[in-house]
């Protein structure tokens, strides 16, 4: 073995695949597949990461003209096989490359820059070794502090257990440290004689050293928890029973307490839908049930009886939610179930906390994950069940490179481990559903709400005659059950929809819209800072009192943000108490939780916000839901408009009546007669699918025919232009008959970040020219970025702005 694979951190098209590079003696038998090293690359003294995908043997003399291998960045693996094997087929999937696809799987503390350090555990042999720990237990890890013949040893070490690796961001996640004592008693029966019999404090602190002999002890809770002075720890210390070291500290997400939770016993359709499952997971069995439940039909409990299977067959689980729906109760479902089996990833924890929960993962310390979309690449060994809650969520999709989605990759991993994925929603995709009816995936339903309870009854209020009434945002009818609600003590969740376009700043004299001048957007009024502010580039800019255009002081604000929702609510309804909740507001750390422990707590009886609040909330007294505005979405140019409004809708209806209580809906809209919202007002999905797949197949997308959107951009327009064209020239070329091509046409949102936008839509069933056709345009593509152009290939987009 002298040969190792490396994919190295160049995403380009010419680098993505493996270059070989000599293992030098150092490392030899030291080296693994999944370590992440650093090389030198092309010309000159320039080291690049690198991650080792395969080690090989070559003949010698085919050697000579390979580079070595610089030096080691893990002293084990940070990637396992499989994961590597996943990125090799994401990187094809989704036109990227194999490093981005690497990169991804890696908690963003190890992307960074960073440092490590190595801490030594218990006693080695080696002097020399020894020596260099001298001083302090823990010290920093790189290259240019241990010779080569020292890393060696370290790599050794590493195997048997008696060194640690941490590594750290600059600054950032630096690992806590506090301060421990560790025993240095050999003869207790002799030390308890020396230890005067009215030292009680030195008593209780010997009993609790000759029970933990051999293991450190946390100095903040020997004297919080044993009532153990500090001076009876120093004076241990001095007399040499005792030693103080500094241990790492766990920082723990979960700050809350557990609060075991005992399963419930199962309706018969919840234990249909388990038994089912369980069969899968006994027999190793990668199927794919689509779990189709009412809101409210007790979707979760099958999640957590079939992740309890799961464990009980000594395999683990991965529990993935959309980030906004991973709400505290949602995590504290999983947790009072599961207790500290479980580890948690969201974008609400620091840096720090991802990269501990991530190493808790990989050390096999964590039975469940439940994480957002990343967490899709948990470094789990043995799964036994991937369950996608709310599987239509559109947050699946990475927007980015790489362009995953998490369905895909979720039913990759399961059929590597030969485990079952159930895929759980009340409104499913229209594709999961479409493949349930073929067969590919196995239905499940729960059409029926826990304990019977109805389903709400939902009002559709016409908004038109009501703003012709009066011009409020808020509709007699609601108004009237917002009163009635709050004065029998129950509350109120209002959901404002801000998908689309809302709160700009338009002249009446000259008409004049103020716009991002990097973008072609409107910029939205802020009322909290006082600013217009850019949602693409984050420009900013005051309020302004004239049109900039004309002068005039006629300016007026349209479309409602929840800050002026809120205000007008307040003024109507002077008893209503109102938390909001939206981008703004839950900006902070924890913020997001502290509104829904006080609407929890009746602290308000209003819940005002946007499409946040439309997931996952299970708040007995609700009892009235009201949608402000439920047609915003409607006429964006994105063929699934129809069906985000219907979920959107379905989704926060379900937020009623969830208890004995029963729940009523009001809807405002402009457009009474759609479809989406009249079928949503029922709850009634099968017969939306029905609907919406007529109107699919009509105009030919999915999940008749597979999508692939190319989008061409420059900082020049007309360079932009110019290579759309002939993009779409090469692809009208070269791919089969039939084969649809839309455009190119500039992107609805044509410029942002003073780029410009042109998009190219690929339809088709079935193409065998596509693949070749959209590797030569990635090959191309290469050649064109010095000269300031990007395109993006992205398959089956969700996107289209
Ligand atoms: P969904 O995820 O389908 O919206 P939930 O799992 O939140 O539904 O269940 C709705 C409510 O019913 C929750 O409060 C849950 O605790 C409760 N529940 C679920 N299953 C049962 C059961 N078998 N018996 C009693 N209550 C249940
Ligand atoms: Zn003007
Ligand atoms: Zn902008």
């Amino acid at each position: 073995m002298n040969v190792a694979d490396v994919i190295v951190d160049v995403p380009t098209m010419q680098t993505n695949t493996p270059y070989s590079y000599l293992i030098p003696d150092d490392l030899k038998g030291r080296l693994e597949t999944g370590m992440r090293v650093v090389v030198p690359f092309g010309n000159g003294n320039r080291k690049v990461e690198g991650f080792v995908v395969g080690i090989g043997n070559l003949a010698q003399d085919k050697t000579t003209t390979l580079k070595s291998i610089s030096s080691i960045m893990d002293l084990s693996p940070v990637l396992n096989n499989e994961l590597i094997k996943l990125s090799s087929w994401m990187a094809n999937k989704t036109y990227s490359f194999q490093i981005s696809c690497l990169l991804t799987m890696l908690p963003s503390v190890m992307k960074a820059e960073y440092s490590s350090t190595v801490e030594l555990i218990g006693e080695i042999d080696d002097k020399s070794l020894a020596n260099r720990f001298k001083k302090q237990q823990v010290i920093p890890f790189d290259e240019d502090h241990f010779s080569k013949a020292e890393m060696a040893k370290l790599s050794d070490l590493k195997k048997r257990n008696q060194i640690k690796m941490t590594y750290h961001v600059q600054n950032k996640a630096k690992p806590k440290t506090e301060l421990a004592i560790l025993n240095q008693i050999t003869d207790f029966a002799e030390v308890t004689q020396e230890i005067s019999k009215n030292a009680t404090a030195q008593i209780k602190l010997l009993k609790l050293l000759q029970k933990f002999p051999d293991q450190p002890l946390i100095q903040r809770k020997i004297v919080n928890e044993n009532a153990i002075s500090i001076s009876a720890i120093n004076n241990f210390v001095k007399k040499g029973f005792v030693k103080k070291i500094r241990v790492e500290k766990y920082r723990n997400p979960y700050k809350h307490q557990i609060v075991l939770n005992k399963p419930k016993k199962l309706n018969s359709d919840q234990q249909i839908a388990v038994n089912k499952v369980d069969r899968a997971i006994a027999q190793h069995h990668d199927r794919v049930f689509l779990l189709e439940g009412v809101t409210g039909s007790g979707k979760t409990e099958v999640y957590l009886q079939t992740i309890q299977h799961a464990i009980n067959d000594k395999r683990q689980a991965l529990m993935l939610v959309p980030e906004i729906a991973l709400t505290p109760q949602m995590v504290g479902r999983v947790k009072n179930r599961f207790g500290s089996q479980v580890a948690i990833i969201h974008s609400g924890l620091s840096n720090g906390e991802k990269y501990d929960e991530w190493r808790r993962i990989n050390q096999g310390e964590a039975q469940v994950v439940v994480g957002a979309r990343s967490a899709i690449f948990a470094p789990l060994k043995n799964i036994g069940l991937i369950i996608l809650d709310e599987e239509h969520d559109a947050s699946y999709k990475q927007d980015d490179n790489p362009r995953y989605h998490t369905r895909d990759v979720a039913i990759w991993r399961a059929a590597y481990h030969h485990c079952p994925v159930i895929l759980g929603s009340a409104t499913p995709s229209l594709e999961s559903r479409a493949r349930a009816e073929k067969g590919v995936y196995d239905l499940i339903l729960l059409p029926n709400r826990i304990n019977q309870q109805s389903l709400p009854q939902v009002t559709i209020v016409d908004m038109t005659q009501e703003i012709e009434k009066h011009g409020d945002i808020f509709s007699t009818e609601l108004l009237n059950d917002l009163k009635q609600t709050i004065n029998q003590g129950n509350q109120v969740v209002l959901m404002l929809n801000r998908r689309g376009f809302s709160s700009f700043m338009l002249c009446r004299d000259c008409g004049h819209v103020l716009m991002c001048p990097n973008c072609d957007i409107s910029l939205t009024m802020h009322l909290d800072s006082h600013t217009m502010k850019c949602h693409y580039c984050g420009f900013e800019e005051a309020i302004p009192n004239i049109c900039p255009v004309c002068h005039s002081k006629n300016i007026r604000y349209f479309g409602t943000g929840t800050e002026r929702a809120a205000q007008q609510l307040e003024k109507l309804i002077p008893e209503a108490k109102i938390l909001r909740m939206d981008v703004d507001t839950t900006k902070r750390k924890g913020a997001h939780e502290n509104i829904l422990r006080k609407f929890g707590n009746h602290e308000a009886n209003v819940l005002l916000g946007t499409q946040m609040i439309a997931k996952g909330l299970d708040f007995p007294d609700v009892t009235l839901v009201g949608v402000l505005n439920a047609d915003t979405g409607l006429d964006l140019p994105d063929f699934r408009a129809s069906e985000r409004t219907f979920d959107l809708l379905t989704q926060v209806s379900g937020r009623a009546g969830r208890s004995d209580k029963n729940g009523k809906v009001i809807i405002q809209t402009f457009n009474p007669d759609n479809y989406a919202i009249k079928l949503a007002s029922t709850q009634n999905y099968e017969k939306f699918f029905q609907k919406e797949m007529e109107l699919r197949h009509l105009a030919d997308y999915a999940p008749y025919y597979f999508t692939i959107k190319v989008t061409i951009s420059s900082l020049s327009e007309h360079q932009a232009a110019k290579e759309a064209y002939q993009v779409s020239n090469y692809l009208k070329g070269n791919l089969e008959k039939d084969t649809i091509i839309l455009g190119p046409t500039p992107r609805p949102i044509a410029r942002v970040k003073s780029r410009y936008y042109y998009q190219i839509i690929i339809k088709y069933k079935r193409d065998q020219n596509l693949d070749q056709a959209l590797k030569h345009v990635q090959q191309v593509s290469q050649k064109e970025i010095r000269k300031g152009l990007r395109i993006a290939i992205d398959p089956e987009p969700v996107n289209f702005m």
